[in-house]
């Protein structure tokens, strides 16, 4: 295990590393990789863990999933290749496809991007869009992997505020006020569904935030991993594009890693809609970045059209139900603790809670 140093600290040593290394911290990977927890043997572990389904044993992937990835390797040699930089043909031909099957995109696979993940796909959109010194509006409460990638890429981020009053809907407000006070600010990165407010917004919601976008013509990253997990009579899912006239670029991120269960496999995806007629330059942009990495493992790419042309409506429909039993129990348990006040959630798999401090006696 590597000691942890702390931005600036040297250790004494005369090899520095750059200021990107140093400006570059994972909030959360800085707990949980080093956690080291002695539990009272007396007593079970409950872990609350986090935004990861599979590891800690919750939900498992579907089997419809991993024997496309053994099929794969079984028959398909050429999968064990490179792909093209922005992934393979047939893995963005069946993510375009699944897009306009489901919500009736009107998408091409030269629209497709894949990335190592969805953290890559927002990595290269931040990184497309953001010079060192932009500004980036970020949504807070939000997930802390968007301020570890702008501090990375030198950009500020400026957060907004998601209202819980209003089920977490943006204040559009503050970030028209932001936006009108600031020359700086080159993407505006919208979540929905909402980790870790588990919101998802409204049809009208997502057009005033595109009427604002367009205004100040400020490119959207929309992060919409969670794409598809909304509870059972709350809102449904709508990706921001499908709604879009298209005057300003959204980049849509996504990937399979919360949907089917597999975050550990790191495919995921851009899709771009960028303004018809005009250069077409933030597509040009992902292209070239996507030469760094060369995408996701070309196995998971091979497998990825079997997996998203698979009926597989009934178990998502299970995956949704079985959330959302979870989290009214842990509404209903939690509304029971004086000082606590859980904010039902929609959607994801998360759930804010506001707390109140009693001072007893
Ligand atoms: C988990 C998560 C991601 C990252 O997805 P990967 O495909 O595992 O990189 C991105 N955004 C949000 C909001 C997430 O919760």
């Amino acid at each position: 295990m590597f000691k942890t140093l702390h931005n600036n600290e040297d250790g004494g040593c005369l090899i520095k590393v750059s200021s990107k290394a140093c400006t570059t911290s994972n909030p959360i990977r800085n707990i949980v990789d080093v956690m080291k927890l002695e539990a009272n043997p007396s007593k079970p572990v409950l872990s609350l863990a986090l935004g990861d389904p599979t590891v800690f044993g919750n939900m498992d992937a579907p089997s419809f999933v991993t024997e496309a990835l053994i099929n794969v390797i079984q028959i398909n040699p050429k999968a064990n290749g490179y792909a093209p930089q922005i992934g393979s043909p047939l893995a963005r031909q069946a993510i375009s496809n699944y897009y306009t099957k489901q919500y009736g995109l009107k998408l091409s696979e030269q629209d497709v991007v894949i990335t190592s993940g969805c953290s890559g796909a927002l990595q290269m959109c931040i990184e497309v869009l953001c010079s060192p010194g932009d500004s980036i509006l970020l949504p807070q409460p939000g997930f802390s992997l968007y301020k570890t990638i702008a501090d990375s890429n030198h950009s500020t981020p400026i957060f907004y505020p998601l209202n819980p009053k209003r089920e977490w809907e943006i204040d559009l407000e503050a970030v028209e006020s932001l936006l009108k006070n600031s020359t700086s600010i080159k993407a505006w990165l919208i979540n929905n569904p909402s980790n870790p407010c588990g919101s998802v917004y409204s049809k009208q919601h997502l057009t005033e935030c595109l009427k604002l976008s367009q205004k100040y013509r400020i490119p959207i990253i929309a992060d919409e991993i969670y794409e598809g997990m909304t509870f059972p009579g709350k809102n449904p899912f709508i990706p921001l594009a499908s709604i879009s006239e298209c005057k300003v670029p959204v980049l849509s991120c996504g990937g399979i890693a919360k949907r089917f269960c597999v975050p550990g496999w790191r495919l995921g995806w851009i899709l771009v809609h960028e303004v018809a007629n005009e250069l077409q330059v933030v597509r040009k942009g992902l292209v070239d970045l996507a030469g760094l990495i060369l995408g996701a493992n070309t196995l998971v790419q091979a497998a990825l059209p079997q997996i998203l042309s698979a009926d597989s409506s009934a178990w998502h429909a299970s995956v949704n139900a079985h959330i959302q039993e979870n989290a009214q129990l842990v509404l209903k348990l939690l509304n029971s603790v004086p000082g606590l006040t859980p904010i039902p959630p929609q959607g994801a798999m998360y759930m804010m809670v506001s707390t109140r401090i009693i001072v007893l006696g």
